[in-house]
Order: C-alpha cells, then structure tokens, then sequence
C-alpha cells in the first residue's frame, strides 16, 4: 500500500519530556580512575538526590534536533520584516557579532585588574564618548541594562541633584502619550504622576503643561520624537518654562533613531535623556543578548552618576568606584559588556554620515509605508512621521474587524504583526516602524500584505477574524493565558 506523504518533520514536535525514554544518555563517560567523595557523606544525605523526577532521558542528537526544530518555529529579523513600532527591531549587523567575539574582548572578565583591562576600559570611554556628542549631552553611564532602567537611573539622578539643592519636589508631570514604563519609573523614584493631554495633532497640549508646572514639579518625562512618532516641536520652549520654575527635562529617547546626526536633545534643553543600544545601535534584543539603556546628563547632574565611571587621564583608563553625590551602582561590574561592545562597533562600522543616511532612510521607510496605506487605513494624526506611524482600526471596525485580527492576519502573509493596540491614546492603534534596514522590496511586500488583508475585511471579514490560518496554534484564550499562566510541565499522572 503507497503511503499518503507527510514531511517528516511536523510543526507537533513533542515536549522534550514526552521524547524521554528509559536508559537513553547524553553522553557516556569512562570509568573514573581516582578515588570518588561520595557526595552523601560530603553534603549530608538529605541534601543529595538520587534521582530527578521526570528528568528526560533523552540522546544528544535528540536535544539537538529537537531544539533546532522549535527555533524554526521562531520569526526573526534575519528571516524579514519585523515591523513592531516603538519597539524598533532592526538587523544586528555581523561586524557587531565578529567584534564581540574577539578573544581579548569575549574572554574579559570584570575582576581583571584594571591595568590588564584598558582596552575594555577604553571601549566604555569611547564609547560614552561617541553617545554624548550624539545627543549633545556632556557625559554618559552606561550601566543601565534596559531603556526602563535608564530611566529610573535618570529620575535618580534628578531626585539627587534636587535633594541637593534642598527639596527633592513631589510630581512629575508625563504625557498621555507616554511609553507606559515613564510613570512606572516616576512611581518608583517615589514620585507622584500627573498627566499633561495631548493636542488635536498628537503634540503636547502646551498650555495644558504650563498650568500645571509649579514648584512641586521635579521633572517632565517626555518622549521625543513621541508614541505617535511625532517630533515635539515644542521642546525647546517646554525646556525653558520647565527650567524657569526650577525643574527638570527628561527625554525619552528610545526613539533616537529619528534624530541621530540631525538633532541633539542637548541642544534644545534636555538635562537627562536614555538611549536603547537594542534599539537605535542596532545591538540585539533579548534571545542575542540583553540590553542596555545608556543615560546621559548636562553637567549639573554629573555628580550623581553611578558608579563605576571610566575616566581617561593622559593614556590610562581608571573606573572610579567612589564619589560623593553619586547614586550609587545600578548594575553589577560595568553593565551589559557585550553589548557595548556592539554598539560601538554599529557606531564606528558607520562613521557620522552613515548614522546621518540611517536616520534619513529610516524615517524614509516609515513614510513610505504610510503612503502605501493611508488610503485604506485610518490615519489619526496628520503630523509628519518620523521613524514610524500610527493608523487606527476605526475603518475596519466596521466589518467587526479590529488591530489585533490585522496583525494576526499578517502572520499569513509571513509577517510578523506590527505593535497592537498602542500607544493608549490612539483607540485601536497599529504601530507601524520598518526601520532603515528594509529594502523597498521588503517594503513592497509588506505594503501588499495591508492592502491585501484591508480588501479581505470587506469581502471576507470571517477569514480575518480567524486568523493566522498557517500557524501551529491559532487563537490562544488572551486573558485566560494573562490570569492564569501554566509555564511549568507537568507529569501526566499528576496533572
Ligand atoms: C522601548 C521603550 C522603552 C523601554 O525600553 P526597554 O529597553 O524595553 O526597557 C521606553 N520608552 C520608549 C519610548 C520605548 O520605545
């Protein structure tokens, strides 16, 4: 009898546990030739276990294929388009990934004496170097592992110089446009939140903020360009009224990847900003490596950087570990080394006019892809884009079709969706950010794919709804996976 063909290998790859089999080994080992301590006399038998439970018996080629085959489950941005707005998913150059393996740097170690480490000590300074006369800011830390913990080690600093002077103040004032990790950063800084609304064309409601600013301000945080990928052209005036009543400004820069060679936050009145190195240097997010979120500062709050700080004298690199006024260590050793490593390299790799034309073709692509659109989804804010932009659903609703059902869709198309349902104050937003590195090919497809699927909400809402149809598992139950997570595998018998 012919048999009917299946690929051989399935998208219902089992559990590593459920291709156990008893007696099955990874490796085998001879027998040892010295004298063995038995671990139960060296640590106590109730402290030894003899036997994992359900620990999975498997051969190395089992793990090994088993592993491979999930990661081809994975989208990633060597395979395409990654088009998750704010959260600006470019490709990870290989000269960052050959320069992060070079044995002197991969093999460094934090406890290295300082002599021994100038190079990685020089990479740090240069760096910071290269971050300050990008933003215009007057010097840099880079231990902050995240854009979040660049800002609570910014809203740190401020608390600190305002302490200094006498009153550390009570508020800070926070768009409604906000990345929402802005005022979880106040709130734990111990400050108290207020929201300062939006204008009709998505930029701050400037009068709405000068209302509010009044001496129990200690800062504002704000986004620049914003959440809508908006640039706040109002931001050297909201430096001066901020400054004039004895507060701060806080920029959120993770999207400097809009401004790099064009602008700098320095000079138009920024005192403390957070760069993403996942985001605008191209390093990895995540999977390849942690991240890292730089913060830079204005003089005036130079005291109360964290410590250890790299400093240059004649040819020698020193890490300063003591200085009064600084807040203190925000990270272990010198911050996500690696990853450093690799921002300076996208940062030399490109040189100034390679930064510049990066900035211009991303903010390109993002306009590129809005024209390709525009005419069929619905546009909220009619301002300039920057590096991304924000559509609403509001046309789709109508076939009872909303953002998430599109991005879903866009699977299909082999996609991966764009950012759903944010920024807040766009009712069911698609964020849209291609970043500098599509070609307008990728950039065609993608276009395609939205046209695609808007013509598809007209003629056959269903087969929207019910999407991604190529998929392993469709629909998950969203908020019974948010409420109840089961992230642990149990034995059949004792579920
Ligand atoms: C990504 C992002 C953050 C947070 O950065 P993480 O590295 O994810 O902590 C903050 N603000 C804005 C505007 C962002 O886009």
């Amino acid at each position: 009898m012919i048999k009917k063909v299946r690929p051989h290998q399935t998208q219902n790859e089992p559990l590593i546990f459920e291709r156990s089999s008893p007696g099955k080994f990874g490796y085998q080992l001879p027998e040892l030739d010295v004298p063995v301590v038995d671990p139960q006399t060296a640590l106590g038998a109730a402290n030894v276990r003899t036997e994992i439970p359900h620990f999975p018996e498997v051969s190395e080629v089992d793990v090994i294929r088993h592993y491979t085959r999930l990661s081809t489950w994975n989208y990633a941005i060597d395979l395409g388009l990654y088009p998750l707005g704010s959260c600006t998913m470019k490709y990870n150059p290989r000269v960052n990934e050959f320069v992060a393996r070079l044995d002197g740097i991969a093999w460094a170690h934090p406890y290295q004496p300082q002599q021994l480490a100038q190079g990685a000590l020089r990479i740090q300074h240069d760096l910071e170097m290269y971050l300050a006369e990008i933003t215009g800011m007057d010097a840099v830390t880079l231990q902050p592992a995240a854009g979040a913990h660049g800002e609570l080690t910014g809203i740190l600093m401020i608390r600190a110089y305002l302490e200094a002077q006498g009153d550390a103040r009570k508020t800070v004032l926070i768009p409604d446009s906000a990345h929402g990790t802005n005022p979880a950063t106040a709130a734990m800084a111990g400050y108290e939140v207020k929201e300062i609304p939006s204008n009709a064309r998505g930029l701050i409601d400037f009068a709405a903020l000068e209302a509010a600013v009044d001496d129990s301000t200690a800062a504002l945080m704000m986004t620049n360009p914003n959440t809508v990928g908006i640039f706040e052209e109002d931001i050297a005036k909201v430096a001066e009224l901020l400054h004039s009543r004895g507060a701060q400004l806080y920029m959120d820069g993770a999207n400097m990847n809009a401004l790099v060679g064009w602008a700098r936050p320095g000079d138009f009145g920024v005192d403390v900003m957070h760069l993403n190195l996942h985001k605008t240097f191209s390093t990895p997010h995540g999977g390849g490596g942690p991240g890292a979120g730089p913060v830079a500062v204005k003089e005036h709050l130079t005291p109360h950087l964290p410590l250890p700080r790299v400093v240059k004298d004649g040819e020698t690199y020193t890490a300063i570990t003591q200085a009064a006024g600084s807040i203190g260590r925000v990270r272990a050793f010198y911050g996500n080394f690696g990853v450093l490593v690799r921002a300076l390299a996208y940062t030399l790799a490109h040189g100034g006019n390679g930064l510049k034309n990066a900035t211009l073709d991303a903010v390109l692509n993002a306009n590129y892809i809005r024209k390709g659109i525009e005419d069929l989804y619905h546009l909220p804010y009619e301002s300039p884009a920057m590096h991304e932009v924000v559509f609403s659903d509001q046309r789709q609703t109508k076939q009872g079709i909303k953002t998430g059902d599109i991005a879903k869709r866009l699977i299909d198309y082999g996609f991966h969706p764009y950012t759903v349902s944010f920024p807040l104050i766009v009712h069911g937003a698609l964020m849209i950010e291609p970043t500098e590195t599509e070609s307008r090919q990728e950039l065609d497809l993608f276009i395609d794919a939205m046209r695609s699927i808007a013509a598809e909400a007209e003629a056959d809402p269903e087969l929207v709804r019910g999407a991604p149809h190529s998929t392993r598992t469709s629909r998950v139950n969203e908020t019974q996976a948010a409420r109840n997570p089961i992230v642990k595998w149990e034995p059949p018998a004792s579920q």
